[in-house]
């Protein structure tokens, strides 16, 4: 049997071309993308594409995209072996993060990619890209089962888990990295899968569909100078449930009371604080310093060395299934699909 791989378009510079009058990269069509990429055809699968909305610039992605991109998934989920999302860059760690919240008990490969250069451009990754992501969405083992059974970001020389990568670079092909958990695969002259990082459930189960995120979350990144006031003006917003707080080095804070007095009351009023390091690599390590443990003490919970895309997505993520903020609290340290190291 042929692989069947099912290509999910958004947009994102793979498929843009340049506005003859301003010059700017506009998302275009899918038939344009293809035709870009002849080569395609010389792999042996069934291909089929869908477009959910106009292409957009991934800068406008929001949770509904990321809930049509899951539904998706989950109604053409018996037809194919695999999927491939093409999307943009500048957002896509948060809709790897975002997806593989919402499709729990995944066991299919959900493999997205895009472009640091238009398809349609001379010196293109696209191509190599797209054609890399089908040929991991496509790929077995020696036991049948698909390779991938998660949501995984491809880009140029790697395969990174999708909870776990961030775009560190806007200009470099490789333009995605994740600095606490290793690839899941290294392409060059083959497709290396490191075995002992892709995520195996420890069971088989139907595949769940969790569409509703609540946005009802931010983030508040601490600078030397912040004030007080930012920070309560920031935290008065109506219906606001959790925050991802974006602190210094190993998860440190202001030792100042007020903080975390202010941190300490709005906890106890339901707030849920989650705790990650403006370091992109090592995470938090709440007790370390006097300047961490405070905002411990405070009742603010340690993400680990989650992304900040992750620790965000996860809270409009529990918060959508309808869980109060202790149940929120309790989970948020929690793997759910291996996306903190626990
Ligand atoms: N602005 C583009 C996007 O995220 C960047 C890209 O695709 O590389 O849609």
């Amino acid at each position: 049997m042929k692989p069947r791989i099912l290509i999910i378009y958004t947009g994102g510079t793979i498929g843009m071309i340049e506005n003859a009058q301003t010059g700017a990269l506009e998302p275009f069509d899918f038939d344009h993308l293809i035709d870009c990429v002849p080569k395609v055809k010389m792999l042996d699968y069934e291909i089929s594409h869908i477009q959910l909305t106009e292409p957009i610039d991934s800068s406008n992605m929001t949770p509904l995209h990321w809930g049509d991109i899951a539904g998706a998934v989950s109604e053409n989920y018996n037809r194919y072996d695999g999927f491939v999302v093409l999307h943009g860059t500048d957002t896509m760690a948060y809709t790897a993060s975002a997806l593989s919240f919402m499709l729990e008990n995944l066991s299919k490969p959900v493999i997205i990619t895009g472009s640091q250069l238009p398809i349609g451009e001379v010196r293109t990754d696209g191509e190599e890209n797209l054609i890399t992501a089908l040929e991991i969405a496509a790929c077995r083992t020696p036991g049948g089962d698909p390779q991938v059974q998660e949501v995984a970001i491809l880009f140029e020389n790697y395969l990174w888990r999708g909870n776990r990568a961030k775009k560190h670079s806007s200009t470099n092909f490789n333009a995605f990295k994740s600095y606490d958990y290793p690839e899941l695969a290294h392409i060059g002259l083959s497709i290396d899968f490191n075995q002992d990082a892709l995520l195996r459930l420890p069971f088989r189960r139907p595949l769940k569909v969790n569409r509703t995120m609540d946005v009802n979350v931010c983030f508040v990144d601490l600078f030397p100078g912040l004030s007080l006031d930012a920070i309560e003006y920031k935290l008065a917003q109506p219906g606001l449930k959790g925050i991802v707080l974006r602190t210094y080095g190993a998860g440190n804070a202001p030792t100042d009371e007020a903080f975390i007095n202010l941190m300490r009351r709005r906890i106890a009023e339901g707030l849920v604080v989650v705790n990650i390091s403006q370091c992109d690599a090592g995470g938090v390590m709440p007790h370390r310093y006097a300047a961490g443990d405070a905002l411990a003490s405070a009742g603010v919970i340690s993400g680990g060395d989650m992304t900040g895309e992750a620790a965000i997505t996860k809270l409009m993520h529990l918060f959508g299934l309808g869980l109060s903020s202790s149940e929120v609290s309790n989970l948020v340290g929690a793997s759910l699909c291996g996306e903190i190291t626990v």
